[in-house]
């Protein structure tokens, strides 16, 4: 069973980093520059440690309920655990204590929560701010509008030293192409290195996406479905 799941992610993981590399030839990047984060949401503690057997480094989870027993499990494998989902101030103790990295990052108020927890557990976290591609934006799907990018980044370097800046990230609104989407990112993520040069990762581009994101600059995407298989309706 565990020798057939694996064999079963490997393939998609063979064919996920073929399509990585077609786009960044074709986006005119540099081979193997792009970084695959596997969502592993909804999926066993026993998916992850097969993945990091097949040599992944990064995995991505949504939910901390979910997340923070699998980090368990997994402790020995040395992943680089990235969260994703939207995130509630009271929840940010538990994420710091197991996230390397926080992509959704939103508001002043959850970079302050983030910091404070991080700085209690003596731990640095890298953010990336979530940018609401939408328009109109789309509240209650998570991000900052690019028009507040700037204050909230100033917010994470001048008020939150147990926090690095690391970039953006976003998620392509789902009735638009995303080339358009992913292209206004671009330019936000243009006119924030300009402000903050070490900022460099763009978070874009998942199982459907994945293309478009590679050829207008993402530096890492986020896929789950085309590696682990469909999810169960609810997850
Ligand atoms: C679930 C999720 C993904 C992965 O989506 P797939 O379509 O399964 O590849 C990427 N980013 C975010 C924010 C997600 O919630």
């Amino acid at each position: 069973m565990s020798a057939e799941r694996r064999a079963e992610l490997a393939a998609n993981l063979a064919e996920v980093h073929a399509r990585i590399a077609t786009a960044e030839r074709l986006g005119g990047r540099v081979p193997g520059s792009v970084r695959l984060v596997v969502v592993t949401k909804t999926w066993p503690a026993s998916d992850v440690r097969l993945l990091a057997g097949l040599g992944v480094t990064d995995v991505a989870e949504n939910r901390d309920q979910e997340a923070r027993p699998k980090h368990e499990e997994c402790a020995d494998l040395g992943l680089r655990w990235h969260f994703i989902g939207q995130l509630q101030r009271n929840k940010a103790r538990h994420v710091v204590s197991y996230a390397d990295v926080v992509e959704s990052v939103d508001r002043p108020e959850l970079a302050t929560a983030l910091d404070r927890a991080a700085a209690e557990l003596g731990r640095r976290v890298d953010v990336l701010l979530q940018v609401d591609l939408a328009e109109p934006p789309q509240p209650h799907r998570g991000g900052a509008v690019p028009a507040d990018l700037a204050a909230l980044a100033e917010v994470v370097v001048g008020r939150c030293p147990a926090l690095r800046l690391a970039g953006l990230m976003a998620v392509a609104p789902l009735e638009e192409d995303p080339r358009a989407a992913f292209a206004r990112l671009a330019e936000a993520a243009a006119a924030f290195r300009r402000e903050h040069p070490g900022a460099t990762v763009v978070s874009a581009g998942m199982s459907q996406d994945l293309e478009e994101a590679v050829e207008s600059g993402a530096t890492h995407v986020r896929v789950g479905t085309a590696v682990l298989g469909g999810r169960p309706a609810l997850g």
